[in-house]
């Protein structure tokens, strides 16, 4: 239950009352209030689950940043919302392995960490695709594919 902590209080019973459909059917509605409950901070969390890499991840149905502020980096959060569009449209744990493995093989031929994660296609797409505000609302399934 710890993941509930430091989610917006004020719109807990909001969150559990009339969004639970929308956020763990499928997201994400495009309404301020809502993608805040969903991001939570948590540096140690962070620093465990992405190995001190990363200053935002998603865990479906959560982003969690390293710094509370963050919470309002929109760009940030965009991108952390298409990355959980498309773990929903892998059954999460798919996603994952997906990501492990490309991660693999890019980092393999670009002998490069960093070079290798900006080229997996979830983050290619994520990153092609975080400032435009509607992306969510027109994005075709399995979008990422074209990222390849
Ligand atoms: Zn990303």
């Amino acid at each position: 239950m710890f993941l509930f902590i430091d989610i917006h209080t004020v719109k807990r019973s909001r969150f559990l009352s009339s969004s639970l459909g929308t956020i763990f059917v499928w997201p994400l509605s495009e309404t301020k209030s809502e993608t805040n409950m969903l991001v939570f901070s948590s540096r140690r969390l962070l620093k465990i689950l992405s190995l001190d890499f990363a200053s935002a991840m998603a865990l479906y149905p959560f982003i969690i940043v390293s710094h509370p502020y963050l919470k309002n980096h929109e760009t940030l959060i965009r991108h952390e919302k298409i990355h959980l569009r498309q773990q929903l449209e892998l059954a999460i744990v798919g996603f994952y392995l997906w990501y492990a493995l490309e991660f693999i093989i890019r980092w393999f031929r670009y002998r490069n960490r960093r070079q290798a994660y900006e080229n997996i296609s979830f983050e290619r797409e994520a990153y092609a695709r975080e400032s435009d505000e509607t992306y969510l609302s027109h994005r075709p399934f399995w979008a990422f594919l074209r990222h390849l």
